[in-house]
């Protein structure tokens, strides 16, 4: 446990140290106010457009930085002539979810302010648009899909009813996506595996998550892997289940054994593959879960899909249910639109604030409708929301109301509200409500995001591309483990590139957490990732897409300097909700977990963002909003 802690507070220094103690105090303040804020936006604000470094982008962070490292925040601020019914900080799905659902309670006049640190709405869910030759051509800058309505809410499921989404849309977005596009969970499709070689990137092509099970030409495509043959022979007797791996153990011990040793021990030591050749299976884990095969069980790689289930025989047949999806082909659908979730943050602030896009009908038109920012934050609107704006404190004034304290173009600006909803970040609430019990503040922070960063890339043209085979290849040796066609399905509007010869988005996707460090929690690995993302400067991102896409695409004719059009890097530090590990976390009792004790109501403040439900999902964002407006409107 020392050994922990001690690790844990290295790794926070070393992030502090590479970044605020560069700054004197104040300077961070001021130095937020060089982004693009005014306090009425420009005509032509319009962030999804913007390229270079995006997601945490300059101007984001430095305020919350300068106080969850320095508790440094402004003494004094200028109070604004608005009170709120409510106030919710975070302007991510679960925020967004929180005004609708207090709106929809307490009826169309219910005045509602949103805040939000970043330059664009939808928090993780957010779109990159670009224009090429007279066409638009769209991305995600972030969360990918809607997941099945089976596994939402009945009020999350309303929620999406209301903004236009039910199981009829849904069936219709995967109707009109194409079934090579393996992204928007289309499992039969090709997704292929490229790995450097002698000369250059070589790319098998096929259905790599099939052949992970064993399916159809499984042991040709591992043979054409340049790795070595025996590796190659390993390989295939473990995606073929020639032998179980655990016929020594008995049941129990098999069960035990499964869910206390981490899948890549389990690799080496069972499988007997040589450590170079574990990111071949991880970095489906790292780019689907965030960290790679030391920090999951046997059993969590498993259920993430990764290769096995054939090669034990207990649990393929506790398991056969998803092995068979798999293998034929048949695995859980998710539903993509062409930006992503950030199609259902538009719908959502579309719905609150209907001037934003005054024509837009609603989800089939939502991908192309033109949003107007300078509506946002109309003096006329019940619901306001305030881009740029960070929060740095919300107290509750002798239980009457709530004061709320944010800066914007480096102005301190104070406003109060009857009720303020967190939807931010768990780990930062504490620095916000310094009045809270220690131990809802240790609940809060117990939790560390999982880092990720989503780069898009235009390209003149997709004709080199197309000659991968596969509109989706892992690539488990390279910065972005797993590159993509952007979204390919006709929907909300949208018309995506008809042929090769059209402008095209490659779509990137790179977990920074390291994945060959063993011993090492999550939360610490997470730590790692983060600090890597903000030490990395844009021009080290965009030579590391250039050589990548160089030695893939180069073959097919590609040339980075006369190809690319235009490069996006949306770097997200703070990603993915904590989830409990099984290699990390006890197994708490009901009530006792950390995320549970740290989102108590605390007066007029209530906790929302998905942090608060421990799960990186939209539905969990949802039913944490629900949650935190039930409570403040009981
Ligand atoms: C790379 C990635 C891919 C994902 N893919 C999917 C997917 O395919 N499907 C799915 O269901 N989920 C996905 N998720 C999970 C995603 O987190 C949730 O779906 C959901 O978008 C989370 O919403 P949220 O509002 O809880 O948090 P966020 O989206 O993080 O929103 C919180 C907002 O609060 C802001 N904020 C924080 N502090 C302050 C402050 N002090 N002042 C003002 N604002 C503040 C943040 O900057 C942010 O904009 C993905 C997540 C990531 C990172």
């Amino acid at each position: 446990m020392a050994s922990k802690i001690t690790r844990r507070d290295f790794l926070n220094g070393m992030a502090i140290g590479a970044g605020a103690s560069l700054l004197m105090p104040g300077q961070v303040i001021a130095q937020a106010s060089g982004s693009l804020v005014s306090k009425t936006l420009p005509g032509d604000y319009y962030p999804p457009t913007l390229t270079g470094m995006r997601g945490s982008h300059k101007g984001s962070y430095e305020v919350a930085h300068a106080l969850a490292w320095n508790n440094q925040k402004p003494a004094h601020y200028e109070e604004l002539d608005e009170h709120y019914d409510l106030v919710v900080v975070g302007a991510g799905q679960s925020g967004l979810a929180a005004a609708w659902y207090y709106r929809k309670k307490m009826g169309p006049t219910a005045k509602i302010l949103l805040l939000d640190n970043h330059d664009d709405f939808g928090g993780h869910a957010k779109r990159n648009e670009f224009h090429q030759n007279g066409r638009m051509v769209l991305s995600l800058g972030g969360a990918q899909n809607i997941e099945r309505m089976s596994g939402y809410s009945e009020t999350a499921v309303g929620l999406l009813e209301d903004i236009g989404i039910d199981q009829k849309a849904l069936d219709s977005i995967a109707i009109n996506t194409p079934d090579n596009f393996a992204l928007a969970g289309k499992i039969s499709a090709n997704n292929a595996m490229t790995i450097p070689s002698t000369e250059g990137h070589k790319t098998v092509s096929g259905n790599w998550m099939g052949y992970f099970h064993g399916g159809e030409g499984y042991k040709e495509a591992v043979k054409e892997l340049p790795i070595p043959g025996i590796e190659q022979n390993k390989l295939i007797a473990f995606f073929g289940g020639e032998r179980d791996f655990l016929d020594d153990l008995s049941l129990l011990e098999q069960y035990r054994y499964v869910k206390s040793v981490s899948y890549n021990q389990f690799l080496v030591e069972r499988v007997g593959l040589a450590e170079e050749t574990l990111p071949i299976l991880g970095s489906f884990m790292s780019i689907l879960n965030g960290p790679a095969g030391w920090n999951h069980t046997v059993l969590e790689a498993l259920v993430s899909g990764c290769p096995g289930l054939k090669a034990m025989g207990w649990i393929t047949n506790r398991l056969s249910d998803l092995a068979g999806a798999f293998v034929l082909g048949d695995a859980p659908v998710a539903y993509m639109l062409p930006d992503g979730n950030a199609s259902v943050a538009r719908l959502l602030v579309h719905k609150l604030i209907p001037n934003v896009a005054p024509t837009m009908k609603g989800l089939e038109d939502v991908a192309v409708a033109q949003f107007n920012y300078t509506a946002l934050d109309l003096e006329k609107n019940t619901t306001r929301l305030r881009l740029n704006s960070t929060v740095v404190g919300v107290k509750e004034i002798t239980s009457k109301y709530v004061q709320v304290d944010y800066i914007q173009k480096g102005k301190a600006l104070r406003v109060s509200a009857n009720h303020c909803v967190l939807a931010c970040y768990n780990g930062l609430i504490p620095h916000l409500c310094p009045e809270m019990s220690k131990e809802q503040k240790e609940g809060l922070s117990y939790g560390v995001k999982a880092p990720f960063v989503y780069a898009n890339v235009l390209l003149k043209n997709g004709r080199a591309f197309a000659g991968l085979g596969a509109t989706l290849t892992q690539c488990p040796y390279d910065p972005f483990q797993w590159v993509s066609a952007a979204p390919t399905m006709t929907a909300g509007g949208y018309q995506p590139p008809q042929n090769p010869d059209q402008p095209m988005a490659v779509f990137m996707m790179a977990s920074p957490t390291p994945a060959d460090v063993k011993d090492m929690p999550a939360r610490d690995l997470f730590r790692v990732g983060r600090h890597k993302i903000y030490a990395t400067p844009f021009k080290a991102y965009e030579q590391e897409i250039r050589d990548q896409l160089q030695s893939m695409l180069g073959q097919h004719g590609f040339n980075h300097e006369t190809d690319i059009a235009a490069i996006t890097v949306n770097r997200i530090p703070h990603g993915y909700a904590y989830s409990y590990m099984g290699l990390d976390d006890p197994e708490w009792e009901e009530g006792q977990a950390p995320h549970e004790i740290g989102r108590a109501q605390f007066g007029r403040i209530s906790i929302a963002n998905s942090d608060s439900e421990a799960m990186p999902l939209m539905q969990a964002a949802f039913d944490a909003a629900w949650r935190a407006v039930e409570e403040q409107s009981a």
